[in-house]
């Protein structure tokens, strides 16, 4: 079976999680993880950054530092993991969703804007498969209504909006270093943001509520999210190669983009205003009949592919949320994931291209 995703690993990670263990560094006390967010920091390029133990708990305590809570909006896109929306519930608060831009399939903000009341309290703008959303209007829309602007970021490390990494845009970024993501530790997850407030309260949060200058005081009722220091010396390893792994996700983004633009086929939008860091390959078909005799096609060829997120409003805890999304909707009849592994070889996509080409 050819995977949807794989990550890569070199000596880079496993010189330090050796390190790590022969220092007897394995849980969250170590010096590992504060490198990680070190590192990490600066290469998006904020004063702040908070490892955590899975991109959920970033966004959850990111929502949590920020006061959101019972009575509250949050406008999240329609087309995205279902994360986005559940931890608007944890907090108490209500996921509005909004329609995605049909080339880009990224957060419209005419649909923002359309979904606004007056409890809208955040918008959670999601780079979708690598590509940055359009954050200007965004963020113009987040000013005049007073909106904390929450990028989730966890499927976009490294990609840049007019020059900045993403991230490093909004109020407080999130990332995730699931095993399929571009940047991984197995699981895991980061908080950037340049806020000292967002960030105090992150830090207090994330470790149990504990206060900073009195050990075993609990100001807050907090959470236990922080990373190992296992994951995060697989993290230090990954951001050292981050750049040679991007450089294969575009290589193998460009290659599919080559052989099999048509009319029949169309990939997303990677519009002048930023770069994609390519997650994951993601073509929509021009007809439902033809996905499906792709995604056949493919399966009969031992080549694992994955249909694009369903429309959360129509999940069952969302369902009746009263939400239309008809974009998103198109988009997941018609839309899949195709193997997007840096390290997949030229001969194999060539292969992949075929089996499309003759399921075509
Ligand atoms: C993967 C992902 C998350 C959640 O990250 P986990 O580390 O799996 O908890 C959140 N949002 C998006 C868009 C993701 O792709």
């Amino acid at each position: 079976m050819i995977p949807l995703a794989e990550p890569t690993f070199g000596d880079a990670e496993r010189s330090r999680v050796v390190d790590a263990l022969e220092r007897g560094w394995i849980s969250p006390k170590g010096e590992y993880v504060t490198e990680f967010e070190d590192v990490f920091g600066a290469w998006i390029g904020t004063e702040h950054a908070f490892a955590t133990s899975t991109g959920t708990a970033a966004l959850h305590l990111s929502l949590l530092a920020a006061g959101i809570g019972e009575g509250d909006e949050v406008i999240v896109p329609d087309l995205t993991w279902i994360a986005c929306a559940n931890v608007v519930s944890y907090v108490g608060a209500t996921p509005v969703f909004a329609d995605v831009d049909p080339d880009t399939y990224t957060l419209d903000p005419a649909s923002v804007r359309e979904r606004l009341t007056e409890d809208t309290k955040a918008v959670m703008p999601v780079h979708l498969y690598g590509q940055p959303c359009e954050m200007t209007p965004i963020q113009r829309l987040a000013d005049k209504h007073d909106l904390l602007v929450l990028e989730d970021a966890a499927e976009a490390h490294g990609a840049t909006y007019r020059g900045r990494r993403v991230g490093s845009l909004g109020d407080v970024g999130c990332f995730s270093f699931y095993g399929n993501k571009i940047l991984t530790t197995g699981q895991g997850g980061m908080i950037t943001t340049d806020d000292d407030e967002l960030a105090e309260r992150i830090r207090l949060l994330r470790r149990d509520g504990m206060s900073r200058d009195r050990k075993y005081y609990h100001s807050v009722i907090g959470y236990n999210y922080r990373l190992t220091n296992i994951q995060a010396a697989i993290g230090v390893g990954q951001v050292e190669r981050a750049d040679a792994i991007l450089e294969n996700k575009r290589r193998v983004a460009e290659t599919y983009r080559r052989e099999l633009t048509t009319q029949d086929v169309r990939f997303q939008a990677t519009p002048g205003w930023g770069e994609s860091a390519h997650w994951m390959v993601a073509p929509v078909f021009r007809t439902t009949g033809q996905f499906e005799r792709v995604r056949n096609a493919l399966a009969d060829a031992d080549v694992e592919t994955r249909p694009f997120f369903y429309p959360l409003h129509e999940q069952p805890p969302y369902a009746g949320s009263g939400s239309d999304c008809p974009v998103t909707e198109r988009l997941h009849e018609r839309g899949l994931n195709l193997p997007s592994a840096p390290n997949l070889n030229h001969q194999i996509i060539m292969e992949i291209c075929d089996v499309i080409r003759n399921a075509l």
